[in-house]
């Protein structure tokens, strides 16, 4: 038994898996990347959907043949979730970035004599020298403003929205999770993605009522549902914007 185990072992480990992906990464325009594991039985292909990368997990023991055989019949898919990539954007002077939905030039000049200056055209930063003692460079700038609007917007939205249900919360945090754009703890405490305030006001404003309704019920039954009604009559269609360009606000790189 243990003889077998270790022949296979030999096999998966030999250097034809390893040519295979080298072969399949150049002939097919690919970018694999392989994560072996013990626990899985079988191959779970993950596409990056800002990088294009291709995360395959396999069995530690698959032979080349069933990895190759995969990786051909889904070449197909492959190509589609390729074409469907999102390009990301470097944070840097001149590009566009939207604020409250609407898309504006972010700049850094030496006349702006305020943390920042917002304008429906633009987000001026001052130029790193003009800052006091510390120097921070012009991304970290343009981030701490989008947390200084979040923090003004969702305090502003939360701060009503609680006070029409008679609950409070404890305090607001703003933070970047790839994977949610808020929550309310037990403790009472909000957390928001700083990314929202790029999203149209409308769609911050549910995140909000969503939240401030878990003060309410700490659950998605039917009543949270209805207590974010309550707060956010259109809830339905900014949890439809979210879903289809959530992922849009996550394309800048800060
Ligand atoms: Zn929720």
């Amino acid at each position: 038994m243990v003889q077998i185990v270790k022949k296979i072992l030999t096999q998966t480990n030999s250097p034809s898996f390893e040519s295979y992906l080298r072969y399949a990464n150049k002939v097919y325009d690919l970018d694999i990347k392989i994560n072996k594991s013990k626990r899985v039985r079988r191959i779970t292909l993950r596409v990056c959907q800002f990088s294009g990368e291709l995360r395959l997990t396999v069995p530690s023991l698959i032979r080349v043949g069933a990895f190759s055989n995969f990786i051909e019949q889904h070449l197909d898919w492959i190509n589609l979730q390729k074409a469907k990539i999102i390009k990301q954007i470097q944070i840097a002077e001149g590009i566009k970035i939207p604020i409250f939905g609407l898309e504006r030039i972010i700049l850094s000049e030496s006349e702006c004599w305020e943390d920042y200056s917002l304008t429906s055209e633009k987000l001026t930063v001052p130029t790193p020298i003009f800052q006091a003692k510390h120097k921070i460079n012009f991304k970290d700038q343009i981030k701490n403003v989008l947390i200084q609007l979040s923090n003004e917007f969702f305090n502003d939205v939360c701060q009503r929205d609680s006070a029409k249900l008679g609950v409070s919360f404890s305090k607001i945090s703003y933070k970047d999770p790839k994977s949610r754009w808020g929550s309310c703890s037990s403790e009472r405490k909000l957390m928001f993605s700083w990314r929202l305030i790029m999203a149209p006001r409308e769609v911050s404003a549910y995140v909000a009522a969503h939240e401030v309704a878990h003060l309410v019920h700490m659950n998605h039954s039917k009543s949270f549902w209805e207590t974010v009604r309550f707060l956010c009559p259109d809830y339905m269609s900014h949890r439809v914007w979210l879903r289809y360009n959530g992922k849009m606000l996550h394309r800048f790189i800060f």
